[in-house]
């Protein structure tokens, strides 16, 4: 007679190498139920906006094909995850669930609601940690208290040993097939959600998928990853690895890069330790997103410095709209807010770039960035997204003084120094050359004349003066201090 099937569960954590989970069922020697549960529904910000959701699609698809080139499949089913894995497992005979983790509050939600569903059939949940180094829920600083600061964090990290090992490449003979495979939606089948119409296609840029994943990060250490340092902040070229969305997505883990990154080190007897490695430091930024998730999900849409409780935010819906449509009059912050609705993608130092701007020169709550940010972000994820705008807006548990206000004139010039990334985003202004790209009110009338740019109607006269709305932002949270401290004294 045949063992009873395990399932396994995938979420965001779309590849079959370095998979845990996978290994694991795999290694029990029963046959192994791939599944994933596609929720129209889900609270889950990872597949909420266009281009994520399209990311999901294709990744899918090629899931689906890597198992069947292993003689497996993929089982595809639409609904709740506990529903679903409670109807699969009455159906298939199963008697585990394998899954690995997540940790934002709507997944521990998923999870314990997956749990109650399959205790009363007695079906054995396994679960475990395959997309962060370290799990979040093991770390504490010496008094038992979860870490708030980013250095202390990484820095106790990094005396730990080996993080997750890598499990062996997998063979097909491993894979046994269940009696009878059970009923699947096709990737191919499933009908582009509304919000996929709205937004232009994924440009050619992105290819979601395991394979794809693996051939970026090889490309990056070979070509960029030497210039990281120097690069990580300019637009008008890659200077980064752009392997966020492979990883929101699990298509790749951070121990995979990790080991390939020592792989290339050896070849190159390169000298940069894990401690000073600055690409390293930034995969630290994303296990420290994901701690602080775990430990203070509750801070996760309210600010923590409750200064902000008493800001007077300004909240003007018509620049909230010119800056999502990248109109708002400073070439910076509409090439990248233009750059973020066509491909769902914009670097590090433009995100904060443009959120700084939105926060602190338009006076517009965070969390309405935060909303447009996971909406439209190809590598939407509720953690890092959180953890950066709070960074920004100066009330995570680690973040940015209020008064650190970005300059977009600088800021131009520093990412963009002739302004290429400028023209490919903002064709209008593209007869229009440095210094004048970043800052087109400026230029002399003669300038603009021969840019044929008429300021107010081929493109916009900036919606807010710089320096004047940082003196009022300034003295917004100046006030907004004086009422905490009020508040404090009487309590
Ligand atoms: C306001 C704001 C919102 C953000 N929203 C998201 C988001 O929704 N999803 C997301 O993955 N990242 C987010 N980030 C972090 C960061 O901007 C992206 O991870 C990074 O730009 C991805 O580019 P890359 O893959 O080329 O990164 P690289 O520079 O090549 O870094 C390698 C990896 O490290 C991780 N990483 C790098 N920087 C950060 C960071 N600051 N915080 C957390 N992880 C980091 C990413 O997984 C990245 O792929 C946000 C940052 C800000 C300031």
């Amino acid at each position: 007679m045949q063992p009873q099937p395990v399932i396994v569960w995938f979420r965001n954590d779309l590849r079959l190498e370095g998979n845990l989970a996978l290994s694991a069922a795999l290694s029990s020697q029963k046959p192994v139920i791939p599944v994933f549960i596609w929720n129209d529904k889900s609270s889950d910000c990872t597949f909420n906006g266009p281009h994520s959701e399209r990311w999901l699609r294709v990744s899918l698809r090629h899931l689906s094909d890597s198992l069947s080139h292993m003689g497996s499949r993929l089982i595809i089913r639409k609904g709740y995850a506990h529903k679903e894995l409670r109807g699969l497992a009455s159906e298939t005979h199963a008697d585990h669930v394998y899954f690995n983790e997540r940790y934002e509050p709507s997944e521990i939600q998923t999870q314990s609601l997956v749990e109650e569903a399959l205790r009363p059939q007695n079906i054995v949940l396994k679960a475990f940690n395959s997309n962060y180094l370290f799990d979040p829920r093991t770390i504490y600083k010496a008094n038992n208290h979860p870490y708030k600061k980013f250095g202390a964090f990484w820095k106790h990290c990094l005396t730990l040993q080996e993080p997750n090992p890598l499990p062996l490449p997998l063979r097909s003979e491993q894979f046994s097939s269940p009696m009878l495979w059970p009923n699947t939606v096709q990737p191919t089948e499933m009908n582009e959600g509304s919000s996929f119409r709205e937004v232009s296609c994924i440009k050619p840029m992105w290819t979601p998928g395991e394979a794809s994943s693996n051939r970026k990060l090889k490309e990056f250490l070979l070509t960029s990853y030497e210039y990281y340092s120097e690069n990580r902040e300019r637009s008008d070229i890659t200077g980064t690895s752009m392997l966020s969305p492979h990883l929101s997505f699990g298509e790749i883990g951070p121990a995979q890069i990790l080991q390939e990154l020592d792989q290339q080190r050896l070849k190159a007897t390169a000298s940069a330790t894990l401690h000073e490695d600055k690409f390293i430091t930034e995969l630290g930024w994303r296990e420290f997103a994901n701690y602080i998730i775990t430990h203070f999900p509750a801070s996760n849409s309210e600010p923590s410095n409750t200064v902000l409780d008493h800001f007077i935010w300004d909240d003007n819906k018509n620049h909230l709209t010119a800056w999502q449509s990248g109109e708002t009059g400073y070439p910076i912050i509409d090439a990248a807010m233009r750059q973020l609705k066509s491909t769902g993608w914009m670097n590090n130092r433009l995100r904060m770039v443009v959120a700084s701007f939105l926060i602190k020169n338009l006076l517009i709550p965070w969390q309405k960035g935060a909303e447009w940010f996971s909406y439209l972000l190809v590598d939407a994820n509720e953690a890092s997204n959180n953890l950066g705008w709070k960074w920004i807006a100066g009330c995570g548990t680690d973040s940015s003084p209020y008064f650190r206000i970005f300059n977009p004139l600088t800021q131009s010039q520093k990412t963009d120094p002739d302004g290429s990334f400028i023209h490919q985003w903002i064709p209008e202004l593209s007869q229009l050359s440095e210094p004048w790209i970043h800052h087109p009110w400026l230029a002399p009338p003669d300038i603009l004349q021969r840019a044929q740019i008429s300021l107010g109607v081929d493109y916009p006269r900036p919606i807010v003066d710089y320096k004047t709305s940082r003196i009022r932002s300034l003295a917004a949270y100046k006030q907004a201090k004086l009422l905490y401290d009020l508040g404090r004294k009487h309590n």
